[in-house]
């Protein structure tokens, strides 16, 4: 496995992030919606750096299976309202860009104030979609990374480091798929 970032890197890229979305906020009232389970990691640290009246909740998605992409899956049975709320989608990664678009068009359905998107990470040259996350902390290479929330097999999310998954590292998984 190889380090991309390490925790020094990681904690002030989310700085930085926290920065810039207290920067349009101020202390405007804020909802945070973490899209699950990658970004729980970027939720629970970015959460503590912000200082306006914040609300918390998350929407459950799925599209991975192993390294392949599988059908996108989104649990919308959001638990608090965001009716005429200012609305902030949180997500680990930003990939071909369909879970953040299909999640954006979800949320704005439900009539949020405004409603904006922030990244931990972006890779390069892989997006899909016309959209670009508001807030982007990172931008990476097309790597299949791991670490930091992200997983490979519900694995390695617990990693303190983002790191590129290599082939040998895919051999010797305890969860095969
Ligand atoms: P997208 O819909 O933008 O292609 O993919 C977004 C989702 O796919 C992310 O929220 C993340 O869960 C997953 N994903 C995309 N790239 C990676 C990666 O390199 N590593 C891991 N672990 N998950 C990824
Ligand atoms: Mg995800």
């Amino acid at each position: 496995m190889k380090i991309l970032l390490n925790q020094q890197q990681l904690e002030a890229g989310v700085e930085n992030l926290a920065d810039e979305i207290k920067g349009i906020y101020g202390h405007q009232p804020l909802t945070i919606i973490g899209i699950m389970t990658g970004s729980v990691v970027l939720l629970a640290d970015l959460i503590r750096k912000l200082e306006m009246p914040l609300r918390v909740g998350v929407v459950q998605t799925s599209s991975y299976r192993g390294t392949e992409r599988g059908p996108l899956t989104i649990n919308s049975e959001l638990m608090l309202d965001i009716t005429d709320r200012d609305v902030l989608l949180i997500d680990d990664i930003f990939d071909t860009g369909h879970t953040l678009k299909e999640v954006i068009q979800l949320m704005k359905s439900l009539g949020p104030a405004s409603l904006r998107s922030a990244v931990l990470l972006k890779k390069s040259g892989r997006q899909e979609v016309h959209l670009v996350p508001d807030f982007v902390a990172f931008d990476i290479p097309d790597e299949f990374v791991v670490g930091y929330g992200l997983d490979f097999n519900d694995e390695y999310r617990n990693l303190p480091y983002l790191a590129c998954l290599e082939t040998a590292d895919l051999e010797t998984s305890q969860y095969p798929a």
